[in-house]
């Protein structure tokens, strides 16, 4: 199965080889599992202001920059553009819901991939749509000595969110290598599609309430149930990459 998609892979985009010297990891659904926060904080925030919003949608909105969930409700929804004042104050309301939800959860075996990766010489960054500092400082104390701040990009490094191919692309740019020497790992529909845009390998984990038939759509060359599930097999993986 893996050899089968690698080789569709580089065939697709005429890569001679599949090699990758880095990962791309998605945060929210990948590193942690704050999906459920955040889908409450948006439900509750966009309350304030009579716009109708469900956390389901807030599953869809995954990995959108915030600004941008808030211009297309507004968009929606009251039939006008949303004023930059506006966007800022929602954002901070959901913010300060989002900060006070509590500690977040690091997500099952995200550590056991992390230290993996890491002791494969591979290396780490983080391509986030999230923009929230408590989150970005917290990386440190759940995952210390694995990100850093020249690795990342978030939400105030890019102009398009997911789906647009942006910040991964900004990702390779950072890290200096080309499409066909990074994986993506992804949750979400939204940040499958970016990552597939910027015509990168995309392993979709689908750790969230989404029918997994919705990552296969947006185009993910891989699939696994859980990040459990793709640590165990990732040796083989790479060794499938290796073998071409
Ligand atoms: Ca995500």
């Amino acid at each position: 199965m893996f050899q089968k998609a690698i080789s569709n892979f580089t065939q697709q985009h005429s890569y001679s080889s599949l090699c990758p010297k880095a990962f791309f990891f998605d945060m929210d659904g990948v590193i942690f599992d704050s999906m459920p926060y955040h889908a409450k904080s948006w439900v509750k925030a966009f309350e304030e202001i009579g716009i109708k919003f469900s956390e389901y949608k807030a599953y869809l909105n995954e990995g959108r920059t915030g600004a941008s969930t808030i211009a297309n409700e507004f968009l929606e929804q009251k039939k006008r553009n949303a004023t930059e004042t506006e966007i800022q104050q929602l954002y901070k309301i959901k913010s300060h819901n989002f900060e006070k939800c509590g500690d977040p959860i690091p997500m099952p075996y995200a550590s056991q991939v992390l230290q993996k990766t890491k002791s494969l010489g591979i290396d780490i960054f983080l391509v986030t749509g999230s923009g929230q500092s408590s989150l970005l400082q917290t990386l440190n104390t759940f995952y210390p000595g694995i990100f850093s701040p020249d690795k990342m990009v978030t939400a105030y490094d890019v102009k398009h969110g997911k789906p647009h191919p942006e910040p991964y692309l900004m990702a390779l740019e950072k890290a200096n290598i080309k499409p066909n020497e990074a994986f993506v790992i992804e949750n979400a529909t939204l940040g499958i599609q970016s990552a597939v845009a910027a015509n990168i390998f995309t392993i979709g984990v689908n750790t969230g309430i989404l029918d997994e038939k919705e990552l296969i759509q947006a185009g993910t060359n891989l699939i696994f149930n859980s990040m459990q599930d793709f640590y165990l097999q990732m040796d083989f993986l790479l060794d499938c990459c290796k073998k071409r």
